[in-house]
């Protein structure tokens, strides 16, 4: 049984027997500040002939349990949230006029990117679309007005593509009206590259895309991104390309870069990026490794990182640098799961 807040607007019409009621549900639940922490026994709008038995039936309402809130000085939030004993993720990243809630898909991961720190959880589970929408849910109930949580990243832990049927019902849930009704183009699911979720993706979802490519040779990228023994660069890059093509470039495609110092980070990495992304509607993100223990791999210095940059907008790429939020909480890219000091783990039940 599928519960609030990942249910479809036709699922609610079909338990409440109303599109109205639905309508009703889903407007009452973006709302609500703070969240309520089960169902209401009665709901405005809503005739409790029907809404009495939705609520007997078994329809819950999933919410985490708030084991920790972390706050950055530069405005992001770290959130530790707990859904059934399982300890995940979500960081709030608040900017001009809007926020982006960055979630997980995965408790751990399935993958094994070295430079990433989630890998080190190993794999604990898959986490359901209720769990995805209601982390979005929690970290949205405490924005503000000012800078509402209009967007919504895929790139807390886990692996997207390795959880897809309940990642494709989240970015939904996420884009249906009458709420929260968030922009196609204003959800974002990133891959690390698993070549058949990915397609997948292209073909089904308006949502946007971000690759993790992290390399310009199979060599380099299979150093820290194994799988690309399984799907090489071309083979994901030719599928942005045929979906570019299929869609008229309606899309456009996050290219994620982390910059590692000596290793990915040459002027010859610089030119061989801008040849590969040829015939694809990109925009680069560069996002210098944020470092974790053990890994044996350098932040590159930041004169390198603005040479780095400027090649490629030299050569017409639209290219930002990421520069590292929340980093002192540990809630940068790829430092989910560290703890405060950097040396060990946060605590995974
Ligand atoms: N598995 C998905 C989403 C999670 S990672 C993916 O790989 O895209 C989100 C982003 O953080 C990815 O672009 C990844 O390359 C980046 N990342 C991981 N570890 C990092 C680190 N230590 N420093 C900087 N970026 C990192």
């Amino acid at each position: 049984m599928r519960h609030l807040p990942a249910l479809t607007v036709s699922e609610l019409t079909d338990a409440l027997g109303s599109r109205a009621r639905a309508m009703e549900t889903l407007k009452w639940l973006y709302a609500q500040r703070p969240l309520p922490s089960i169902l209401p026994s009665e709901l405005p709008g809503v005739s409790h002939r029907v809404w009495t038995p939705f609520v007997e039936r078994g329809a819950k309402l999933v919410l985490p349990k708030i084991l920790e809130r972390q706050l950055s000085e530069d405005g992001t939030t770290k959130y530790a949230l707990e859904f059934n004993g399982t300890s995940v993720e979500t960081v709030r990243i608040p900017a001009k006029g809007r926020s982006t809630i960055c979630i997980s898909s995965q408790a751990g991961c399935t993958r094994k990117c070295t430079f990433c720190a989630t890998k080190e959880l190993g794999f604990i589970r898959q986490l359901s679309a209720e769990e995805m929408v209601a982390q979005y849910l929690l970290a949205r109930s405490e924005d503000t007005p000012d800078q509402p949580a209009t967007n919504v990243v895929f790139m807390g832990m886990g692996e997207p593509m390795d959880n897809l049927d309940e990642v494709m019902r989240a970015v939904e849930v996420l884009t249906q009206g009458p709420a929260p009704q968030l922009r196609n183009m204003s959800v974002t699911v990133s891959t690390s590259g698993v070549l058949p979720g990915l397609k997948r993706f292209l073909a089904e979802s308006k949502a946007s895309l971000a690759l993790s490519l992290n390399a310009t040779t199979d060599e380099v990228r299979a150093q820290v991104m194994p799988q690309t023994k399984t799907w090489p660069i071309k083979s994901l890059l030719d599928a942005l390309r045929e979906d570019a093509q299929r869609r008229g470039n309606k899309r456009d495609y996050f290219i994620e870069y982390v910059l590692f110092g000596g290793l990915n980070d040459t002027d010859a990495d610089a030119d061989r990026l801008v040849a590969l992304l040829e015939g694809i509607p990109s925009r680069v993100n560069l996002i210098p490794y944020n470092p974790f223990p053990g890994t044996g791999l350098q932040t590159p210095t930041d004169e390198r990182v603005a040479t780095f940059h400027s090649r490629l907008v030299r050569s017409g790429v639209i290219t930002l640098v990421r520069s590292p939020r929340g980093r002192e909480i540990a809630a940068a890219c790829g430092q989910l799961v560290l703890s405060r000091d950097g040396a060990g783990f946060s605590p995974v039940s």
